[in-house]
């Protein structure tokens, strides 16, 4: 179509109105010509290649004025849903005053969220560095977990996801990210989540730190026994190993309570964070770590740094969210919606054994299993045309996730579990009757 036809002219001010279909049209052309034609294939293979417009609470409305339950969250970013009028306000407040920083005068807003983030987290948690996403918190734990320890060894766990730069792929336990990639970062080996004996055997005098994700979110929702971060713990501290947890996508009550290593009782040495904490508004992300491994920073306060990290405009956000999170007590929230859900879902699993394996969660963080890849595709398209958004976790194609803001209510629960109902059976039927 003319892309003319919707520019206003330079000397002419009369907007033709435009029809939504059109405008559709030319940004399916310019994902297609400009972003990524592969990524608009599987969009459009799920059913999702529309048009996102505004946006407010657990809805998103699209350009054709169709409205959409977000049981996706923007991957655990929207815990307290999209444009929370408050996050709104305060970014309003920091715009009007000033925005990004001049990286060389104090700056009031990080010093706040600084000090927040000390307060909040576990144990003795103490300085922050701030970025603008979560694979940036995870670069910064690394870097500084070899500096402070003087040593170059890296443990994860497979499956494990903590980003897909550079460094955090090399941690990122999945081999078709890795591979194409390779060589990654040296002296990087991993150990099967859940896996005590093998973490054992994998430190060695090298080993600078330890990464692991509380529950394995991309990983496809995998809740590890309730001692085993404690036991962790315990090594790492024995062998002199940096504990790092990434709360990227757990942090701020996703699992039920503010953080997931105060539910497994662990206070790491380090945790990174990002996703929720931009209120569903800005990106920001975090690294926190106890006061000694700041020592790091005392030959070379510059040995790491970020021009945009800890501006002033998404401190003063993520400071709101935090309030937003704690007085609306949406932890506790997000416990009982995710009960409410798990338990309705595993009803499912029972009605549909043939197709779903297994569903499992821990707050509103939830994954439904399928047999394999194409079944959960299957799924995802069937859901979404109901108008429910949901996704696949990003290491297991399988496995479905259902990661709604977390005060999602009671009434809308139950009509999207009516709608995995439908759905489920739907797939059940086209399944058998492709014998
Ligand atoms: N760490 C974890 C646990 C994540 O789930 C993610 C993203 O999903 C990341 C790190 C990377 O975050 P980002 O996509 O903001 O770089």
């Amino acid at each position: 179509m003319e892309r003319s036809s919707i520019i206003i002219g330079l000397f002419n001010v009369e907007v033709k109105s435009v029809d939504h279909e059109e405008i559709r049209n030319y940004v399916i052309q310019d994902y297609n010509d400009y972003i990524n034609p592969s990524l608009l294939r599987l969009l459009a293979f799920m059913g999702v290649d529309q048009v996102e417009d505004t946006a407010e609470g657990f809805k998103i409305k699209d350009i054709a004025g169709n409205e959409w339950i977000d049981c996706l969250g923007g991957f655990g970013v929207f815990s307290v849903g999209h444009r929370h009028a408050e996050i709104i306000e305060a970014a309003k407040a920091q715009l009007d005053k000033m925005p990004l920083s001049s990286k060389i005068l104090l700056n009031k807003q990080q010093a706040d969220l600084s000090r927040k983030l000390a307060e909040i987290t576990p144990g003795d948690l103490q300085y922050s560095f701030l970025c603008n996403s979560g694979t940036e918190a995870v670069e910064a734990a690394l870097k500084l977990a070899r500096l402070h320890t003087k040593r170059t060894g890296i443990i994860y766990t497979s499956n494990a996801f903590h980003g897909k730069t550079l460094g955090s792929l090399s941690v990122t336990g999945r081999d078709k990210y890795q591979e194409p990639c390779e060589p990654l970062l040296p002296g990087c080996s991993n150990v099967p989540f859940g896996d005590i004996s093998a973490l054992l055997r994998a430190i060695d005098e090298d080993t600078a730190c330890f990464i692991v994700e509380p529950v394995q979110a991309e990983g496809g929702v995998h809740i590890p026994d309730v001692d085993y971060l404690r036991k962790v713990e315990e090594i790492c501290h024995e062998a002199g190993v940096i504990f790092i947890v990434d709360e990227v996508q757990t942090g701020f009550g996703r699992t039920g309570r503010m953080f997931a290593c105060d539910q497994f009782g662990v206070k790491p040495d380090m945790m990174t964070l990002a996703k929720a904490l931009g209120g569903g508004v800005m990106p920001i992300g975090a690294v926190i770590a106890k006061p000694e491994i700041w020592d790091v920073f005392e030959d070379d306060p510059l040995i790491h740094s970020s021009t945009f990290g800890g501006n002033p405009l998404a401190c003063a956000v993520a400071l709101k969210t935090i309030e937003v999170i704690e007085r609306e007590d949406l932890p506790l929230k997000a416990a009982a919606a995710g009960c409410r859900f798990i338990d309705g879902l595993k009803k499912l699993h029972k009605k549909y054994p043939e197709i779903v394996m297994d569903v499992r969660g821990i707050g509103l963080l939830i994954g439904i299993e399928f047999p394999d890849d194409d079944m959960g595709a299957l799924f995802i398209s069937t859901v979404v045309s109901h108008h429910i958004l949901v996704g696949f976790t990003l290491n297991n194609p399988k496995v479905i996730r259902i990661e709604p803001p977390l005060d999602i209510d009671d009434p809308t629960i139950d009509f999207v579990l009516s709608a995995i109902d439908e759905s489920l059976n739907d797939v059940q039927e086209l399944v058998r009757s492709l014998g």
